[in-house]
């Protein structure tokens, strides 16, 4: 009978052990695994004969020089729940369809949910200057926030570590960074208002303008234009500006007065 309990119990502690070594979320990392496997074979494809109803050369000849694409923008968002584990769930959820490359939670820690060269589903449609699909040339980077609070220190502290990474490894120009609200202004508006994009610009991650107090604005200078000339799209005017204010003005308000009409046409000349 004690030989029975001491296997018995040595079982138990087996299956803790290896259940803990699996993890929380073993089933849809494997689903991770599986899908790369895919893309994996995809590109081992050769010779390559993707599209049809072409004239093919009968040698396939690969070239000798290539390398992965590389991201050239960084899209940040506030997860707008209200913790990291619901985001971690909504993120490993198929039906869902939407994913980061990396979640952020409020004390600093960074979940890199998927390799940067590949594509997230963050960005939906969206348009920054004449890129459509972002989510094609962007990381997405999800800060764990409601949209009704500021953004924690130690959250912001790594999120600059990561930004700093990703400039350096991918070469994305100062510009290329900024915010889900900014490329989809008809729909988000996250990063909430509270977020420090004048931090960043200070530390090369997006634009910032000179000081507009005594700025004369010019003949018949066009908002709109200035709108487009930063990025956003124009084809509802109302939300290009109420996404310009709330990145560069900390206001959640529509219209322009005078004074954020010259902080509009100083910001400009950083993107011309
Ligand atoms: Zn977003």
């Amino acid at each position: 009978m004690k030989n029975l309990f001491i296997v018995f119990s040595a079982f138990a502690l087996a299956t803790i052990i290896y259940g803990c070594s699996q993890g929380k979320y073993a089933a849809t990392n494997k689903s991770y695994k599986k899908q790369i496997e895919g893309y994996a074979a995809l590109l081992k494809e050769y010779p390559i004969k993707d599209s049809a109803g072409l004239p093919y050369a009968e040698e396939w000849v690969g070239t000798t020089n290539l390398s992965m694409r590389r991201p050239n923008f960084v899209i940040i968002h506030h997860t707008a729940q209200n913790s990291c584990e619901q985001t971690l769930k909504t993120f490993t959820l198929p039906r869902t369809q939407v994913s980061a490359h990396y979640v952020i939670c409020e004390d600093g820690t960074v979940h890199h949910m998927l390799n940067d060269l590949l594509r997230a589903h963050h960005a939906g449609v969206s348009k920054w200057g004449n890129t459509t699909d972002l989510n094609s040339s962007s990381i997405g980077i999800e800060l764990d926030n409601n949209g009704f609070e500021p953004f924690a220190e130690a959250q912001m502290k790594s999120l600059v570590i990561l930004l700093d990474r990703l400039k350096k490894a991918y070469s994305i120009p100062t510009s290329n960074f900024i915010g889900h609200g900014d490329i989809a202004p008809t729909r988000k508006n996250d990063p909430n208002w509270r977020f420090n994009w004048k931090s960043l610009a200070e530390k090369g991650f997006g634009h910032w303008y000179d000081d507009a107090t005594n700025v004369t604005l010019p003949v018949g200078f066009n908002h709109l234009q200035a709108l487009r000339v930063v990025g956003f799209d124009i084809k509802d005017t109302t939300a290009a500006i109420v996404g310009f204010k709330r990145h560069w003005l900390q206001d959640t308000t529509k219209g322009l007065n005078n004074e954020q009409l010259k902080v509009l046409h100083q910001l400009s000349k950083k993107y011309q």
